[in-house]
Protein backbone atom coordinates (compact mmCIF):
# COMPACT_ATOMS: atom_id res chain seq x y z
CA UNK A 1 0.00 0.00 0.00
CA UNK A 2 1.24 3.63 -0.49
CA UNK A 3 -0.54 6.56 -0.15
CA UNK A 4 1.98 8.83 -1.86
CA UNK A 5 1.05 10.09 -5.54
CA UNK A 6 3.14 8.87 -8.33
CA UNK A 7 5.18 11.96 -10.21
CA UNK A 8 2.67 11.75 -13.06
CA UNK A 9 -0.38 11.92 -10.84
CA UNK A 10 0.82 14.76 -9.24
CA UNK A 11 2.06 16.94 -12.08
CA UNK A 12 -1.52 15.83 -13.91
CA UNK A 13 -3.09 17.47 -10.73
CA UNK A 14 -0.74 20.46 -10.60
CA UNK A 15 -1.31 21.15 -13.90
CA UNK A 16 -5.30 20.77 -13.81
CA UNK A 17 -5.36 23.27 -10.27
CA UNK A 18 -3.70 25.93 -12.44
CA UNK A 19 -5.83 25.79 -14.88
CA UNK A 20 -8.82 25.42 -12.50
CA UNK A 21 -7.83 28.29 -10.78
CA UNK A 22 -7.22 30.82 -13.14
CA UNK A 23 -9.35 30.40 -16.26
CA UNK A 24 -12.42 27.89 -15.07
CA UNK A 25 -13.09 29.76 -11.80
CA UNK A 26 -13.57 33.11 -13.91
CA UNK A 27 -16.23 31.38 -15.55
CA UNK A 28 -18.10 29.59 -12.75
CA UNK A 29 -18.14 32.38 -10.96
CA UNK A 30 -20.53 34.53 -13.41
CA UNK A 31 -23.01 31.58 -12.64
CA UNK A 32 -23.01 31.83 -8.88
CA UNK A 33 -25.38 31.44 -7.20
CA UNK A 34 -28.20 29.77 -9.15
CA UNK A 35 -27.90 30.23 -12.61
CA UNK A 36 -27.87 27.67 -14.73
CA UNK A 37 -24.39 27.33 -17.29
CA UNK A 38 -25.65 27.60 -21.03
CA UNK A 39 -25.11 24.10 -22.76
CA UNK A 40 -22.77 25.81 -25.37
CA UNK A 41 -20.66 27.14 -22.79
CA UNK A 42 -21.08 23.42 -21.02
CA UNK A 43 -19.28 22.55 -23.84
CA UNK A 44 -17.05 25.38 -24.64
CA UNK A 45 -15.88 24.02 -20.56
CA UNK A 46 -15.60 20.55 -21.21
CA UNK A 47 -13.47 21.15 -24.90
CA UNK A 48 -11.25 23.27 -22.44
CA UNK A 49 -10.40 20.17 -20.33
CA UNK A 50 -9.74 18.03 -23.00
CA UNK A 51 -6.15 18.41 -22.72
CA UNK A 52 -5.86 16.98 -19.25
CA UNK A 53 -8.22 14.31 -20.25
CA UNK A 54 -11.05 15.82 -18.11
CA UNK A 55 -13.67 16.66 -20.49
CA UNK A 56 -15.36 12.67 -21.73
CA UNK A 57 -12.34 11.89 -22.44
CA UNK A 58 -9.99 10.81 -19.86
CA UNK A 59 -11.41 7.48 -19.41
CA UNK A 60 -12.25 5.80 -22.89
CA UNK A 61 -9.29 4.16 -23.87
CA UNK A 62 -6.59 5.64 -26.61
CA UNK A 63 -7.86 3.12 -29.54
CA UNK A 64 -11.08 5.06 -29.23
CA UNK A 65 -8.94 8.44 -28.91
CA UNK A 66 -9.18 9.04 -25.03
CA UNK A 67 -6.16 9.27 -22.86
CA UNK A 68 -7.14 5.50 -21.13
CA UNK A 69 -6.11 7.35 -17.77
CA UNK A 70 -6.40 4.95 -14.53
CA UNK A 71 -9.49 5.72 -12.42
CA UNK A 72 -7.92 6.56 -9.11
CA UNK A 73 -5.40 9.55 -11.35
CA UNK A 74 -8.94 10.92 -12.82
CA UNK A 75 -10.48 10.85 -9.21
CA UNK A 76 -7.66 12.99 -8.16
CA UNK A 77 -8.54 15.50 -10.95
CA UNK A 78 -11.99 15.24 -10.49
CA UNK A 79 -11.67 16.01 -6.42
CA UNK A 80 -10.39 19.76 -7.80
CA UNK A 81 -12.67 20.28 -10.55
CA UNK A 82 -15.63 19.45 -7.47
CA UNK A 83 -13.66 22.00 -5.35
CA UNK A 84 -13.81 24.91 -8.25
CA UNK A 85 -17.41 24.03 -9.35
CA UNK A 86 -19.68 20.71 -8.08
CA UNK A 87 -21.94 22.19 -10.90
CA UNK A 88 -19.38 21.05 -13.57
CA UNK A 89 -18.17 17.98 -11.95
CA UNK A 90 -21.63 16.65 -11.88
CA UNK A 91 -22.21 17.54 -15.78
CA UNK A 92 -18.82 15.90 -16.31
CA UNK A 93 -19.42 13.13 -14.17
CA UNK A 94 -22.51 12.02 -15.95
CA UNK A 95 -20.66 12.82 -19.54
CA UNK A 96 -17.64 10.68 -18.55
CA UNK A 97 -19.87 8.02 -17.32
CA UNK A 98 -21.97 8.39 -20.49
CA UNK A 99 -18.63 8.16 -23.08
CA UNK A 100 -17.94 4.72 -20.75
CA UNK A 101 -21.15 2.77 -21.39
CA UNK A 102 -20.81 3.98 -24.87
CA UNK A 103 -17.27 2.02 -24.58
CA UNK A 104 -18.05 -1.15 -22.56
CA UNK A 105 -21.53 -1.67 -22.68
CA UNK A 106 -22.88 -0.62 -26.00
CA UNK A 107 -22.60 -2.17 -29.47
CA UNK A 108 -20.31 -1.75 -32.49
CA UNK A 109 -23.06 0.71 -34.52
CA UNK A 110 -23.73 3.05 -31.40
CA UNK A 111 -20.07 2.95 -29.90
CA UNK A 112 -18.92 4.29 -33.78
CA UNK A 113 -21.93 6.51 -33.80
CA UNK A 114 -21.46 8.58 -30.68
CA UNK A 115 -18.39 7.84 -29.00
CA UNK A 116 -16.36 10.49 -31.27
CA UNK A 117 -18.58 12.54 -30.76
CA UNK A 118 -18.37 12.63 -27.17
CA UNK A 119 -14.32 11.87 -26.78
CA UNK A 120 -14.44 15.46 -28.72
CA UNK A 121 -17.05 16.65 -26.19
CA UNK A 122 -19.19 17.81 -28.93
CA UNK A 123 -22.74 16.66 -27.44
CA UNK A 124 -23.86 15.98 -24.06
CA UNK A 125 -24.95 12.69 -22.52
CA UNK A 126 -27.91 11.91 -20.09
CA UNK A 127 -28.64 8.63 -17.90
CA UNK A 128 -32.35 8.59 -17.54
CA UNK A 129 -33.34 5.96 -14.47
CA UNK A 130 -35.13 7.27 -12.27
CA UNK A 131 -38.98 8.10 -12.63
CA UNK A 132 -41.29 9.98 -10.58
CA UNK A 133 -42.66 6.92 -9.15
CA UNK A 134 -39.52 4.83 -9.29
CA UNK A 135 -36.69 5.80 -7.89
CA UNK A 136 -34.76 3.71 -4.89
CA UNK A 137 -36.03 0.50 -6.43
CA UNK A 138 -34.79 0.55 -10.03
CA UNK A 139 -36.68 -3.07 -10.48
CA UNK A 140 -39.94 -1.42 -10.76
CA UNK A 141 -38.78 0.63 -14.09
CA UNK A 142 -42.56 1.16 -15.83
CA UNK A 143 -41.05 2.91 -18.96
CA UNK A 144 -41.65 0.69 -21.59
CA UNK A 145 -39.97 0.18 -25.13
CA UNK A 146 -42.40 -2.08 -26.95
CA UNK A 147 -41.06 -4.03 -30.08
CA UNK A 148 -42.24 -2.76 -33.39
CA UNK A 149 -41.28 -4.54 -36.52
CA UNK A 150 -37.27 -3.64 -36.21
CA UNK A 151 -38.25 -0.43 -33.92
CA UNK A 152 -39.05 -0.06 -30.52
CA UNK A 153 -41.71 2.51 -29.62
CA UNK A 154 -40.55 4.68 -26.16
CA UNK A 155 -43.25 5.83 -23.92
CA UNK A 156 -42.54 6.77 -20.54
CA UNK A 157 -41.07 9.80 -18.23
CA UNK A 158 -37.97 10.08 -16.69
CA UNK A 159 -36.88 12.85 -13.85
CA UNK A 160 -33.86 14.00 -11.90
CA UNK A 161 -32.00 13.65 -14.84
CA UNK A 162 -28.70 14.70 -14.78
CA UNK A 163 -27.86 17.21 -17.90
CA UNK A 164 -31.47 16.33 -18.82
CA UNK A 165 -32.05 19.37 -20.77
CA UNK A 166 -28.48 19.61 -21.96
CA UNK A 167 -28.90 16.42 -23.45
CA UNK A 168 -28.18 15.36 -27.04
CA UNK A 169 -29.09 11.27 -26.39
CA UNK A 170 -30.02 9.63 -23.44
CA UNK A 171 -29.43 6.16 -22.36
CA UNK A 172 -33.14 5.23 -21.09
CA UNK A 173 -33.48 2.43 -18.78
CA UNK A 174 -36.52 0.99 -20.15
CA UNK A 175 -38.90 -2.09 -19.31
CA UNK A 176 -38.82 -4.53 -22.33
CA UNK A 177 -41.25 -7.35 -20.40
CA UNK A 178 -42.90 -8.58 -17.28
CA UNK A 179 -40.10 -10.07 -15.81
CA UNK A 180 -39.51 -7.47 -12.99
CA UNK A 181 -35.78 -6.73 -12.69
CA UNK A 182 -34.78 -9.14 -15.65
CA UNK A 183 -37.83 -7.00 -17.67
CA UNK A 184 -34.94 -3.93 -17.71
CA UNK A 185 -32.99 -2.90 -20.91
CA UNK A 186 -31.05 0.32 -21.88
CA UNK A 187 -31.83 2.03 -25.14
CA UNK A 188 -30.25 4.94 -26.38
CA UNK A 189 -32.30 7.37 -27.85
CA UNK A 190 -31.09 10.51 -29.97
CA UNK A 191 -33.34 13.80 -29.54
CA UNK A 192 -32.65 15.17 -32.45
CA UNK A 193 -33.17 11.44 -34.46
CA UNK A 194 -35.70 10.05 -32.45
CA UNK A 195 -37.25 12.90 -30.05
CA UNK A 196 -38.05 13.89 -27.20
CA UNK A 197 -39.01 16.70 -24.75
CA UNK A 198 -37.29 18.17 -21.55
CA UNK A 199 -38.01 20.27 -18.80
CA UNK A 200 -35.34 21.85 -16.67
CA UNK A 201 -36.10 21.53 -12.76
CA UNK A 202 -35.08 24.30 -9.98
CA UNK A 203 -33.40 22.58 -6.99
CA UNK A 204 -31.93 22.85 -3.10
CA UNK A 205 -28.74 23.56 -5.13
CA UNK A 206 -26.33 22.74 -8.11
CA UNK A 207 -28.57 25.13 -10.60
CA UNK A 208 -25.51 25.96 -12.09
CA UNK A 209 -25.95 22.63 -14.18
CA UNK A 210 -28.91 21.11 -15.67
CA UNK A 211 -31.13 18.48 -13.52
CA UNK A 212 -34.67 17.52 -15.94
CA UNK A 213 -37.64 15.82 -16.56
CA UNK A 214 -37.57 13.83 -19.54
CA UNK A 215 -40.98 12.91 -21.72
CA UNK A 216 -41.11 10.44 -24.20
CA UNK A 217 -43.94 10.11 -26.26
CA UNK A 218 -44.36 6.89 -28.35
CA UNK A 219 -40.87 7.75 -29.78
CA UNK A 220 -39.73 5.09 -32.77
CA UNK A 221 -36.16 3.73 -32.36
CA UNK A 222 -34.34 1.45 -34.13
CA UNK A 223 -34.07 -1.80 -32.72
CA UNK A 224 -30.13 -1.16 -33.54
CA UNK A 225 -30.20 1.59 -30.55
CA UNK A 226 -30.78 -1.10 -27.74
CA UNK A 227 -26.78 -1.18 -26.23
CA UNK A 228 -27.02 -4.02 -24.40
CA UNK A 229 -28.52 -7.75 -24.31
CA UNK A 230 -32.26 -7.43 -23.77
CA UNK A 231 -32.83 -8.24 -19.75
CA UNK A 232 -29.59 -7.24 -18.89
CA UNK A 233 -30.43 -3.34 -17.84
CA UNK A 234 -30.54 -3.89 -14.06
CA UNK A 235 -27.20 -6.01 -13.96
CA UNK A 236 -25.18 -3.13 -16.14
CA UNK A 237 -26.95 -0.09 -14.20
CA UNK A 238 -25.56 -1.98 -10.61
CA UNK A 239 -21.82 -2.60 -12.30
CA UNK A 240 -22.39 1.14 -13.84
CA UNK A 241 -23.24 2.60 -9.97
CA UNK A 242 -19.65 0.93 -8.48
CA UNK A 243 -18.12 3.54 -10.61
CA UNK A 244 -20.30 6.19 -10.02
CA UNK A 245 -20.51 6.30 -6.42
CA UNK A 246 -17.68 6.99 -5.55
CA UNK A 247 -17.16 9.24 -7.74
CA UNK A 248 -20.16 10.94 -6.36
CA UNK A 249 -18.81 10.70 -3.10
CA UNK A 250 -15.83 12.75 -4.52
CA UNK A 251 -17.98 15.81 -5.93
CA UNK A 252 -18.93 15.92 -1.99
CA UNK A 253 -15.64 15.77 -0.86
CA UNK A 254 -14.57 18.64 -3.57
CA UNK A 255 -17.40 20.75 -2.41
CA UNK A 256 -16.83 20.43 1.70
CA UNK A 257 -13.23 21.38 0.46
CA UNK A 258 -14.03 24.75 -1.04
CA UNK A 259 -16.49 25.01 2.11
CA UNK A 260 -13.69 24.48 4.89
CA UNK A 261 -10.81 26.70 2.54
CA UNK A 262 -13.99 29.21 2.98
CA UNK A 263 -13.78 28.37 6.79
CA UNK A 264 -9.98 28.34 7.10
CA UNK A 265 -9.27 31.88 5.74
CA UNK A 266 -12.33 33.46 7.48
CA UNK A 267 -11.04 32.38 11.04
CA UNK A 268 -8.10 33.96 10.23
CA UNK A 269 -9.31 37.28 9.62
CA UNK A 270 -12.30 37.88 11.19
CA UNK A 271 -11.44 38.95 15.25
CA UNK A 272 -13.61 38.54 18.09
CA UNK A 273 -13.09 39.29 21.61
CA UNK A 274 -9.09 40.30 20.57
CA UNK A 275 -7.81 38.05 18.60
CA UNK A 276 -8.77 36.29 15.24
CA UNK A 277 -11.69 33.71 15.52
CA UNK A 278 -9.12 30.59 14.24
CA UNK A 279 -7.46 31.50 17.55
CA UNK A 280 -10.33 30.38 19.81
CA UNK A 281 -10.14 26.29 20.77
CA UNK A 282 -13.70 25.45 19.42
CA UNK A 283 -13.30 26.99 16.14
CA UNK A 284 -10.48 25.08 15.79
CA UNK A 285 -12.09 21.96 16.92
CA UNK A 286 -14.63 22.77 14.08
CA UNK A 287 -11.51 23.02 11.56
CA UNK A 288 -9.85 19.88 12.11
CA UNK A 289 -12.57 18.10 13.02
CA UNK A 290 -13.73 19.20 8.93
CA UNK A 291 -10.08 18.43 7.88
CA UNK A 292 -10.11 14.54 9.55
CA UNK A 293 -13.37 14.00 7.73
CA UNK A 294 -12.71 15.22 4.20
CA UNK A 295 -9.43 12.96 4.80
CA UNK A 296 -11.30 9.98 5.64
CA UNK A 297 -13.58 10.28 2.92
CA UNK A 298 -11.05 10.69 0.39
CA UNK A 299 -9.01 7.35 1.80
CA UNK A 300 -12.64 5.32 1.52
CA UNK A 301 -12.78 6.79 -2.15
CA UNK A 302 -9.37 6.41 -3.73
CA UNK A 303 -9.65 3.09 -2.08
CA UNK A 304 -12.35 2.02 -4.30
CA UNK A 305 -10.85 3.57 -7.40
CA UNK A 306 -7.93 1.44 -6.52
CA UNK A 307 -9.60 -1.65 -6.51
CA UNK A 308 -11.05 -0.49 -9.68
CA UNK A 309 -8.17 -0.08 -10.85
CA UNK A 310 -7.04 -3.62 -10.65
CA UNK A 311 -10.73 -4.90 -11.81
CA UNK A 312 -11.79 -5.81 -8.41
CA UNK A 313 -15.52 -6.06 -7.70
CA UNK A 314 -16.14 -3.12 -4.92
CA UNK A 315 -19.73 -2.81 -4.51
CA UNK A 316 -19.54 -2.42 -0.83
CA UNK A 317 -16.52 -0.26 -0.87
CA UNK A 318 -18.10 1.93 -3.66
CA UNK A 319 -21.22 2.50 -0.93
CA UNK A 320 -18.99 3.26 1.57
CA UNK A 321 -17.44 5.28 0.19
CA UNK A 322 -20.43 7.36 -1.24
CA UNK A 323 -22.10 7.01 1.78
CA UNK A 324 -19.49 8.40 4.50
CA UNK A 325 -18.30 11.09 1.83
CA UNK A 326 -21.88 12.85 1.00
CA UNK A 327 -22.69 12.93 4.58
CA UNK A 328 -19.85 14.30 6.45
CA UNK A 329 -19.80 16.78 3.49
CA UNK A 330 -23.19 18.25 4.53
CA UNK A 331 -21.64 18.55 8.03
CA UNK A 332 -18.71 20.21 7.08
CA UNK A 333 -20.06 22.82 5.00
CA UNK A 334 -22.84 22.81 7.67
CA UNK A 335 -19.37 24.19 9.94
CA UNK A 336 -17.92 26.13 7.55
CA UNK A 337 -21.51 28.75 7.60
CA UNK A 338 -21.15 28.73 11.44
CA UNK A 339 -17.69 29.47 11.78
CA UNK A 340 -19.26 32.31 8.76
CA UNK A 341 -21.59 33.70 11.93
CA UNK A 342 -23.94 35.78 10.22
CA UNK A 343 -22.39 36.30 7.23
CA UNK A 344 -22.44 32.44 6.83
CA UNK A 345 -25.83 32.58 5.79
CA UNK A 346 -25.58 35.15 3.25
CA UNK A 347 -25.79 34.85 -0.68
CA UNK A 348 -22.09 37.46 -0.30
CA UNK A 349 -19.96 34.72 1.37
CA UNK A 350 -20.19 31.61 -0.75
CA UNK A 351 -20.98 28.80 2.26
CA UNK A 352 -24.41 29.16 1.77
CA UNK A 353 -24.06 27.99 -1.64
CA UNK A 354 -21.50 25.23 -0.70
CA UNK A 355 -23.76 23.79 2.03
CA UNK A 356 -26.59 23.44 -0.58
CA UNK A 357 -24.56 22.36 -2.94
CA UNK A 358 -23.56 19.52 -0.38
CA UNK A 359 -27.22 19.07 1.21
CA UNK A 360 -27.98 17.52 -2.60
CA UNK A 361 -25.44 14.68 -2.75
CA UNK A 362 -26.59 12.34 -0.01
CA UNK A 363 -29.52 11.33 -2.65
CA UNK A 364 -28.42 10.58 -6.35
CA UNK A 365 -27.15 6.84 -7.06
CA UNK A 366 -28.76 5.61 -4.45
CA UNK A 367 -29.16 7.28 -1.13
CA UNK A 368 -27.36 6.74 2.19
CA UNK A 369 -30.18 4.49 3.39
CA UNK A 370 -29.91 2.50 0.19
CA UNK A 371 -26.00 2.34 0.67
CA UNK A 372 -26.16 0.96 4.43
CA UNK A 373 -28.61 -1.53 3.01
CA UNK A 374 -25.76 -2.78 0.82
CA UNK A 375 -23.01 -2.45 3.11
CA UNK A 376 -25.75 -4.24 6.20
CA UNK A 377 -26.35 -7.33 3.07
CA UNK A 378 -22.37 -7.94 2.99
CA UNK A 379 -22.44 -7.79 6.54
CA UNK A 380 -25.00 -10.45 7.88
CA UNK A 381 -25.85 -11.99 4.47
CA UNK A 382 -29.52 -11.22 4.75
CA UNK A 383 -31.28 -9.03 2.36
CA UNK A 384 -33.53 -5.99 3.33
CA UNK A 385 -34.64 -5.16 0.20
CA UNK A 386 -36.69 -7.23 -0.17
C1 LIG B 1 -28.68 15.82 -7.79
C2 LIG B 1 -29.38 14.60 -8.30
C3 LIG B 1 -29.00 14.07 -9.54
C4 LIG B 1 -29.64 12.95 -10.04
N1 LIG B 1 -29.29 12.47 -11.28
C5 LIG B 1 -29.95 11.41 -11.81
C6 LIG B 1 -29.65 10.95 -13.13
O1 LIG B 1 -28.79 11.49 -13.83
N2 LIG B 1 -30.35 9.90 -13.62
C7 LIG B 1 -31.31 9.27 -12.89
O2 LIG B 1 -31.91 8.33 -13.39
N3 LIG B 1 -31.63 9.70 -11.63
C8 LIG B 1 -30.97 10.74 -11.08
N4 LIG B 1 -31.27 11.18 -9.81
C9 LIG B 1 -32.33 10.52 -9.07
C10 LIG B 1 -31.81 9.71 -7.90
O3 LIG B 1 -31.09 8.61 -8.32
C11 LIG B 1 -33.03 9.36 -7.03
O4 LIG B 1 -33.53 10.57 -6.50
C12 LIG B 1 -32.66 8.39 -5.91
O5 LIG B 1 -32.40 7.12 -6.44
C13 LIG B 1 -33.76 8.30 -4.85
O6 LIG B 1 -34.98 8.05 -5.44
P1 LIG B 1 -36.26 8.93 -5.02
O7 LIG B 1 -35.88 10.35 -5.13
O8 LIG B 1 -37.41 8.47 -5.83
O9 LIG B 1 -36.49 8.61 -3.51
P2 LIG B 1 -37.28 7.34 -2.91
O10 LIG B 1 -36.76 6.09 -3.51
O11 LIG B 1 -38.74 7.60 -3.00
O12 LIG B 1 -36.82 7.40 -1.40
C14 LIG B 1 -37.40 8.30 -0.46
C15 LIG B 1 -36.78 8.03 0.90
O13 LIG B 1 -37.06 6.67 1.29
C16 LIG B 1 -35.84 5.99 1.56
N5 LIG B 1 -35.97 4.59 1.15
C17 LIG B 1 -36.36 4.08 -0.04
N6 LIG B 1 -36.33 2.76 -0.03
C18 LIG B 1 -35.88 2.39 1.20
C19 LIG B 1 -35.62 1.15 1.84
N7 LIG B 1 -35.78 -0.03 1.21
N8 LIG B 1 -35.18 1.16 3.13
C20 LIG B 1 -34.98 2.33 3.78
N9 LIG B 1 -35.22 3.54 3.23
C21 LIG B 1 -35.66 3.56 1.95
C22 LIG B 1 -34.78 6.71 0.77
O14 LIG B 1 -33.48 6.51 1.31
C23 LIG B 1 -35.25 8.15 0.90
O15 LIG B 1 -34.81 8.69 2.12
C24 LIG B 1 -30.66 12.32 -9.29
C25 LIG B 1 -31.03 12.84 -8.03
C26 LIG B 1 -30.40 13.97 -7.55
C27 LIG B 1 -30.82 14.51 -6.21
Amino acid sequence: MNFLPTDEQRLAVEGFNRFLDTRLEPIVRRYQPDKLIEKERMLEIFQMMLPYGMGGNGLISEANGGLGMPWLTYAMMYDNLARVSGDVAISLLIQQLGAYSLEVCSNDAMRQKYLPRMVRAEIIACSGISEPGVGSNVAEVTCRAKADGDHFIVSGEKTWISNGHYSDFCMVIVRTSDEGARGLSMILVDRQEHGYESRNIDKLGLNSTSTAQLFFDNVRVPAGNMMIQAGTGLKNTLVLFEKARPMVGLTSVGIAQAALNKAVAYAKERRQHGKPIGQHQLIQGMLADSAIQLDAARLLIYRAFNLIDHGVRSEVESAMAKCYATEIAVDVASKAVQIHGGNGITKDFGVELLFRNARMMTIPDGTTEIQKLIIGRALTGLNAFS
